[in-house]
């Protein structure tokens, strides 16, 4: 990939709505789901941001909204579980029903997971996961077993980083960006999008719909982001520098 593809901007406060993947966008990737490391300072700095965006700011993660919020983001606007479920920073809810046929495929997974060594099982509201990155040698057989049951069940297949999940078909995360673009305090402005996974093609695409742009987060690949950053830390620095250099307003 010769690609090259600049830094954003920084962010601009009277224009902007901002989107932003969590792992391995604004935190480093774990082994474990939970494993995560979260800094206070991080948490300071999106309530300092949303504040300024008047509330324009959402996360946008495969993770469902009950984590996040534990992980101090409680009081912003997040899209969660890969966009099955979203809510505003005033409260607003939008969510789905567990999909019927996942509680089937939530035991096929932690059978696998307990019979497995290494192999982690997920269990989300909305959805089911099994995480393979401490024995990647199982990860042929999860993907088989995903493959299987999305299509006894009609579920959607996603694979991320060394993991693949099961969740309702027809939502995904740019999905969730434009149903979220359409309401207040979002409507009307430009949306910039923040991620690092292929399940966050699907948000930069949206966003470029949108008249906004997509940011690559990571090394450089076939992508639908026209700018990038190249690691957690440049973002971290990115968002930090917008809050401090960032014209008033
Ligand atoms: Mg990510």
């Amino acid at each position: 990939m010769t690609q090259h593809l600049p830094p954003p901007a920084p962010i601009d406060f009277s224009g902007d709505a901002l989107f932003l993947d969590f792992d391995g966008t604004l935190v480093e990737l774990a082994d474990r789901p939970d494993g995560v490391i979260v800094g206070e300072r991080l948490i300071a700095t999106l309530h300092a941001l949303s504040d300024r965006l008047n509330g324009r700011l959402a996360l946008v993660s495969g993770r469902d909204i009950a984590t996040l919020d534990g992980f101090g983001m409680a009081g912003l606007a997040i899209a969660g579980s890969h966009g099955a479920e979203w809510r505003l920073a005033d409260g607003t809810v939008s969510e789905t029903a567990r999909p019927p046929g996942m509680d089937d495929a939530r035991g096929r997974f932690e059978q696998f997971a307990d019979t497995h060594g290494g192999v982690l099982f997920e269990d989300k509201p909305l959805g089911a996961a099994l995480h393979y990155r401490m024995s990647p040698e199982w990860g042929q057989e999860c993907r088989a077993l995903a493959e299987n049951l999305a299509q006894a069940h009609g579920f959607h297949v996603q694979h991320g980083h060394e993991m693949v999940e099961l969740r309702r078909a027809g939502v995904d995360k740019g999905v969730a960006i434009a149903d979220i673009l359409k309401r207040a305090p979002f409507a009307g402005h430009r949306p910039v999008f923040l991620g690092d996974d292929v399940t966050d093609e699907a948000g930069f695409e949206q966003v470029a719909r949108s008249g906004g742009h997509g940011v690559l987060i990571g090394t450089m690949r076939a992508t639908a982001a026209t700018f990038r950053l190249p690691d957690v830390s440049s973002v971290n620095e990115w968002l930090h520098h917008s809050l401090k250099g960032g014209p008033e307003d």
